[in-house]
This record gives structure tokens, C-alpha cells and sequence, in this order.
């Protein structure tokens, strides 16, 4: 049974990334587990073709580094004529008042007409994603519930109206991974597009950065070290991290600090053990070219021989062929 999870690169990858969801993908992936990343989806507002390059190739490494199994990974675009052929076909199999009533379309459009087209059809690669490589569970947050279901409906649809061809896939919720939230801002989730640098570490920050972000992380002016995440929500969000890094209970990890500096300190070194390995190797991969592009070729010519089958039979089924 095939699990599919992609990561955009929209940016660098975060320790939120990383403990939320990155490490359990190099942990516990079953043997069809699918990891992809999809650059596609990075465009569906202004973006800098440079940029985008350069995160596509930061974000593959640092999941290989991470353990993620190579054989199961490959980047979006490196099938771009698979998956955008695919998108046509669940496009017309889709309606306009299904892909308009999309939350996060309604959210980031907010009923202005200069949005780009791709906003509102993003959606619909997020199917062919999903559809063009069987999977059968989705692992997504609340957040992308809803594209999960329009993927169900429109395969549900394409196989009943042209034939059977696409596996329902169904979401699925990911395993409990560590929420990780924004150090100057404990109100709101670390996250690629939305936080301001000091709150975010990056997994290729280096140790000294890594150090002074938590220095000046939030925290409050009680300095009583508990886990109490409504009343102190900067203490623990430390307290989570430094628990997801050491695999024991925020709540054990606050009885072994006494004061909120020795709490940083504490975090800091966690985080420093945790990701050094992880920086180093993907450090490596980045400097190593030949290597990332070797294992990038391999990755999309595993996933079209996984995958062309089923296109071709749709392809067929729409009456193409
Ligand atoms: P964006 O701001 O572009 O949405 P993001 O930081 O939210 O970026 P995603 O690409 O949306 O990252 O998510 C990749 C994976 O990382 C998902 O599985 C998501 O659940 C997980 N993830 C993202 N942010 C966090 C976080 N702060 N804590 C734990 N897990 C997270
Ligand atoms: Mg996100």
C-alpha cells in the first residue's frame, strides 16, 4: 500500500519540518512509501527561477541526509510531462465550482482577480500527484484535508465515467509528530513562507547560529520551568522540541533544567545533536553535484517506470489513444 508525502520547496527545510515530519519519513517508511518534492507547487505565487533551483536541489539533500530511503524519493517536475498530462485529464474530469470553493484558494485569493490561475488549479496537480503513482493514503493536515477529498472525487469520478484506473486514495493522519512553533512568535508554527528568520532554525544553520536563535528565543518573565503550553507557550514550546530531540516527554525534559537559560542552552545542544549529522550530509550531497544529480536521475526514472502504465491506460480510457 503506497503512502504519498511531498515537501514544497518554498524555502529552506526547518526543524519543524524535520522532527514534524522529515525524520519519521526516514524512520518508519513502509516499503512503497512514496517522498516527493514538489517543486511545482512553489509557483503558484511570484517566485525567483533561481531560487527555486537552488531549493529544490537544498530540499532533496537534506531528506537523503536525513535517511530518507533514495529509492522512494524523486523531484515533481523530473516527471513534469507525466504529471501535467495527468493534470489535464483531472481538469477536465473536475469542475470550476469544485476547485472554487477550495478553502485555501478562497484564503489566499481573497476574491481578487490578478491571483494566479494556478492557485485556483493546484488542487487538481495535487490529485494527479496522488493519482499518477497509486497512492491509496495521503498523510496531510487538516490544512490540505479537503484536496485529499477533491482527489477521491475526481477518481472516483475519471474511473467510473472512462473506466477503472486510479486507486481512492484516502487521507490519512500523520503520525503524531512534534508541532514545532516560531521562537520569537510561539503563537504561531515555524513555517518556510510565513516566519521571520531569528524565529525559524533551519537544519543547515550553522551550530553558532543555531545557538544564538534559541538564546533569543521568547520565553516569559516567570522563569519557572514547566510545561504548560497555554500560560507559557514559548517555555514549551522549548520544552517540545528539546523532548522530540531526546524522545522523552516535555514534561520529563522540564524536570532536567532549573532555569530558562539553562533551558536554551539545553535545547540548543539537543537541536546541535540532532541535525549536525543531518547538515553535514546534505553539506556533503551539495558540494558533491554529480552525486545529487545521479541519485535525482535515478529517482525519476524509478518513479515513470512506477508510474506509466497507469498513465497510459488513462490516457487510453480518456479516448487519446
Ligand atoms: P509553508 O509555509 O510553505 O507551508 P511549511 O514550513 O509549513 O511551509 P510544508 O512544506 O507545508 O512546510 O510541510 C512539510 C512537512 O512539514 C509537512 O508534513 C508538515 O506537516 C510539516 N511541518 C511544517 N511545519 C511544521 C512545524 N512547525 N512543526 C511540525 N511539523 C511541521
Ligand atoms: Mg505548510
Amino acid at each position: 500500500m503506497i503512502k504519498l508525502s511531498g515537501i514544497t520547496p518554498s524555502g529552506e527545510v526547518h526543524l519543524g519540518n524535520y522532527l514534524g515530519a522529515i525524520r519519521r519519513w526516514a524512520l518508519h517508511s513502509g516499503p512503497d512509501d512514496l517522498y516527493f518534492v514538489s517543486n511545482m507547487h512553489a509557483m503558484t505565487v511570484k517566485h525567483s527561477p533561481e531560487r527555486l533551483r537552488h531549493l529544490t536541489d537544498h530540499q532533496l539533500a537534506v531528506l537523503l541526509a536525513a535517511g530518507v530511503p533514495q529509492e522512494q524519493l524523486f523531484v515533481q517536475a523530473d516527471l513534469i510531462r507525466e504529471h501535467m498530462t495527468l493534470t489535464w485529464l483531472l481538469e477536465c474530469t473536475c469542475t470550476f465550482g469544485e476547485a472554487r470553493r477550495m478553502i485555501q484558494f478562497k484564503e489566499k485569493s481573497q476574491g481578487s482577480a490578478s491571483v494566479r490561475l494556478g492557485l485556483l488549479t493546484y488542487p487538481v496537480l495535487m490529485a494527479a500527484d496522488i493519482l499518477l503513482h497509486g497512492t491509496a493514503q495521503v498523510p496531510v493536515g487538516e490544512d490540505q484535508r479537503q484536496h485529499v477529498e477533491l482527489a477521491r472525487t475526481l477518481a472516483r469520478r475519471f474511473n467510473t465515467d472512462y473506466g477503472e484506473v486510479f486507486v481512492v486514495p484516502e487521507a490519512v493522519l500523520p503520525e503524531a509528530g512534534a508541532r514545532v512553533r516560531d521562537l520569537t512568535d510561539p503563537s504561531r508554527k515555524m513555517s518556510k513562507s510565513s516566519s521571520e528568520a531569528n524565529g525559524i532554525v533551519y537544519v543547515l544553520d550553522p551550530p553558532d547560529v543555531v545557538r544564538r536563535k534559541f538564546q533569543r528565543a521568547v520565553t516569559d518573565s516567570r522563569n519557572e520551568v514547566r510545561y504548560a503550553p497555554e500560560d507559557q507557550p514559548g517555555v514549551a514550546n522549548l520544552l517540545d522540541i528539546l523532548a522530540a530531540c531526546q524522545d522523552t516527554t516535555p514534561e520529563r525534559a522540564a524536570e532536567s533544567v532549573g532555569s530558562y537559560r539553562e533551558l536554551k542552552e539545553a535545547v540548543a545542544e539537543a537541536v546541535l545533536a540532532t541535525i549536525t549529522p543531518v547538515r553535514e550530509r546534505a553539506i556533503h550531497l551539495l558540494e558533491s553535484r554529480t552525486e545529487l544529480s545521479h541519485i535525482r536521475r535515478q529517482g525519476a526514472e524509478r518513479a515513470r517506470t512506477r508510474s506509466e502504465r497507469r498513465l497510459s491506460e488513462a490516457i487510453a480510457l480518456a479516448g487519446l489513444a
